[in-house]
């Protein structure tokens, strides 16, 4: 066991790698962030802030001696990094198992080669690829960049071949999937820390509603079928398993109209939707990741009151701060913040979680506190 006192490192200074810090910290451990922007959420609250590229030797030497183990809040850190590390310290989640989650062919075939549902989809690496499929791909369908998309950017829906033609060279013609579009009931993801001895820890199913591609809301419990939520759970151990994974991941699924559970991605980190753990849950996604790094037994994953996260986009900002006088105001909401100086358009700047003693209540206070948000 890695124990109080030692060195944490952390690949990536956002918002996630900021929770694991603070819980970390909390717990006695000293952090060091690694990310080249030397205004990041993490590295401005870390005991060390190594502001390097992923790629700089002399900064993974750096971490690699001042670490007792390293972990990553991103999954496209570049396998290369890891590896490197990986001679020398701790790292969890491994080289090996980041390989199969950054590019999103590599991530459907491994998960249909473990016998789970993804979406139909083709790879498309040139022009040629769209003409081989034309015959057969059943429209509409969504062309999304292999590598490097996140909160739905990259990303093009598709009711004509010719509509994937064009997008396909609006993207750069880089390597794309097509996916046909599934006629969503609803969407859920599930969060799951898994140890370095393959014992496997579940939170609860959330419910997810996602706006332009981004999320927006999250609500625990879901209210699918408990036999869709226990499928999902299972589809996510076993890809768990067959990545020989040590951490927190997480995975998310469509629900679709015929009811049918259909694995989306994999995410090897803490997730967004899984942000309601720090108020709902007796051991938050973090406090687990810290965990799962220094070897420590899983904690309570357990749901302590229903609870609906809203995530705080840049959107909400006008000439002036968003109404927190409003949201604070009301007990039930936990707000938290990423402390990033400049609010944009479509970036997570924060969220808060409601708790209430029903789903309805929560919604209703979640929605209300939301919409008084905005500055003018
Ligand atoms: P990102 O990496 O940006 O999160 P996703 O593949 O998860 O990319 O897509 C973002 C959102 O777009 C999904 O959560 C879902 O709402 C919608 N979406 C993506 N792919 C499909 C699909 N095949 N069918 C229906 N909706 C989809
Ligand atoms: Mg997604």
């Amino acid at each position: 066991m890695i124990l109080p006192g030692a060195t944490l490192g952390m690949l990536g200074g956002g918002q996630l790698g900021r929770m694991f810090t603070t819980a970390a910290q909390t717990m006695g451990y000293t952090v060091v962030v690694l990310d080249p922007d030397t205004n990041s959420p993490a590295g401005i609250i870390a005991d060390q802030h190594i502001c390097a590229k992923y790629t700089d030797e002399a900064a993974l030497q750096q971490l690699a001696d001042l670490c007792d183990a390293v972990t990553t809040e991103f999954e496209n850190i570049p396998a290369a990094t890891l590896a490197y590390l990986e001679a020398k310290t701790i790292v969890h989640p491994s080289s090996q198992a980041l390989s199969k989650t950054q590019n999103r062919i590599i991530e459907k075939e491994f998960i249909t080669s473990l016998g789970i549902a993804v979406a139909p989809f083709a790879a498309i690496r040139s022009m040629q690829d769209i003409d081989a499929i034309e015959a057969s791909f059943q429209l509409p369908a969504i062309i999304k960049v292999a590598n490097f998309g996140y909160d739905g950017k990259g990303q093009v829906v598709c009711h004509t071949m010719d509509d994937v033609r064009q997008a396909f060279q609006s993207l750069g013609e880089v390597e794309c999937v097509l996916e046909q579009r599934i006629n969503l009931e609803c969407e859920i993801s599930t969060v799951l820390a898994r140890s370095e001895s393959g014992d496997i820890t579940n939170y609860p199913v959330a419910e997810n509603v996602h706006v332009n591609g981004i999320l927006h809301a999250t609500t625990v419990p879901s209210s699918v079928l408990e036999e869709h939520a226990q499928t999902a759970i299972k589809m996510a151990d076993t890809i768990a398993e067959g990545l020989g994974y040590v951490g927190i991941m997480a995975v998310e699924f469509f629900i679709s109209q015929e009811g049918n559970v259909i694995a989306n991605e994999i995410a090897p980190r803490p997730h967004n939707s899984g942000h309601f753990t720090l108020d709902a849950c007796e051991t938050s996604q973090f406090e687990q990741q810290v965990r799962m790094l220094c070897g420590l037994p899983s904690g309570n994953c357990e749901l302590k009151s229903p609870v609906v996260m809203i995530n705080i986009l840049g959107d909400v900002w006008g000439s002036s701060t968003p109404h927190w006088d409003t949201l604070l105001s009301q007990p039930q909401n936990k707000l938290h913040l990423y402390g990033k100086k400049e609010a944009r358009a479509g970036r997570k700047m924060g969220h808060f979680n409601v708790l209430a003693p029903s789903i309805e209540q929560a919604a209703e206070i979640a929605e209300q506190s939301f919409g008084a948000l905005k500055a003018n």
